[in-house]
């Protein structure tokens, strides 16, 4: 590698030419290889399948289990710096990496990401709000749930609504949480919300923070279907949503992307959901209709470049191809205002995500 220099804070500056290790293989950890290789960075992902979507456009990819430290380390000494496509990596396996090599965002990011309660308790520690909640990890609180109507929600591995109940009264929580295998869960009411938004901030290690442009994001079967932006929200609230994202990436340190999910409440408030510390499939239209795509973003903070402009280049709506919609390639095609994605893998299941589409409109 070569002109290694310091960055603004002591840290290493990642010049082009430098090699990024992905830990997950789908189509997240793709789109940011891909990115990476406009910028003319190499990438290596490591993924436990013989076959990955990221380690088909990666200059590299490592095959072992996130258990396997004799092929992390494989991974770890081909790679100038480690990132992350998918928050429930295990903590340990990130602390192995960073024996070796930085790990950008790091651990405290998944640690907290990997746990709703401890997401929610972090949220409101840092002064954002969220919807009112409480643990349910005992016969005891379940005969002492009061947050109802609620949506019981596992604390861990739950994503795209899986692991999650609407509940009304005791006795469904009480069902509920047998049928969630009494895991540790947390009983959140349920907001009545507007629309929901998203925030995604990306911060450099010379602490230097950007917020995208906030999208409008509707939701079906607790999958994301689509995001547009700009939101049509008022300013006010386009405020308070950024404001948010610009403190949970300072609370946590970040050097990297984050991105919040938010409720906005008909009475105009701005309430956390959730966060994930990676590209965020809200932030895909950034590709197509920003001035940086969310992908160069990530590589430019973990490599300690200057961010890049997140200026709206043209009004946009994404949408996400689930399952067989992806069949209809032929069609997005023809269409002069889409842009196709598609993420290369084989079989379309019932809520896999297949690629997206970004429809553009042409300023006038
Ligand atoms: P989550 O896995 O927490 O992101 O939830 C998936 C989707 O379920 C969200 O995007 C919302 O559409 C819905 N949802 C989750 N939690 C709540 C809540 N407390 N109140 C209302 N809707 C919710």
């Amino acid at each position: 590698m070569t002109n290694v220099q310091d960055g603004r804070d002591g840290r290493k500056v990642l010049p082009p030419g430098s090699t990024i290790g992905i830990l997950g293989g789908g189509q997240l950890g793709r789109m940011t290889a891909m990115a990476a290789a406009r910028l003319g960075y190499r990438s290596v992902v490591y993924a436990p399948e013989a076959h990955s979507v990221g380690g088909d456009v990666a200059t590299g990819h490592v095959q072992g289990t996130y258990e396997d430290t004799a092929a992390l380390a494989r991974f770890a000494a081909e790679v100038n710096v480690i990132t992350y496509e998918f928050e429930n990596v295990p903590e340990a396996t990130v602390a192995e990496c960073a024996r070796h090599k930085p790990v950008r965002p790091g651990i405290k990011p998944i640690h907290l990401a990997q746990h709703r309660l401890r997401e929610k308790e972090f949220f409101r520690t840092s002064g954002l709000g969220t919807a009112a909640y409480q643990r349910i990890a005992s016969e005891g609180d379940v005969a002492a749930a009061t947050t109802l109507p609620g949506i019981l929600k596992t604390c861990t591995e739950g994503y795209d609504g899986k692991g999650q109940v609407r509940v009304a009264t005791r006795q469904e929580v009480a069902a509920a949480w047998e049928k969630l295998d009494r895991r540790e869960c947390i009983l959140e009411a349920v907001v009545d919300f507007q629309c929901e938004v998203s925030a995604i901030v990306a911060r450099g290690l010379g602490s230097e923070v950007r917020c995208f442009p906030i999208g409008l994001n509707e939701h079906r079967d607790g999958i994301l279907r689509t995001t547009a932006v700009p939101s049509g929200l008022s300013p006010d609230i386009e405020q308070q949503a950024r404001n948010y994202g610009l403190h949970l990436a300072k609370s946590l340190d970040l050097v990297g992307l984050v991105a919040i999910e938010m409720f906005v409440t008909r009475d105009g408030r701005v309430l956390a959901n959730e966060m994930a510390p990676r590209p965020h499939n809200s932030g895909h239209w950034t590709i197509d209709a920003c001035a940086t795509s969310q992908f160069e973003q990530l590589v430019r903070a973990i490599c300690g470049l200057p961010l890049g402009a997140v200026d709206i280049l043209a009004p946009s709506r994404m949408v996400n191809l689930i399952g067989d919609e992806a069949d209809g390639w032929a069609g997005y095609l023809a269409d002069p205002a889409a842009r196709l994605h598609l993420y290369g893998k084989g079989k379309a299941r019932p809520g896999r995500k297949m690629g997206h589409v970004t429809y553009v409109t042409p300023t006038r």
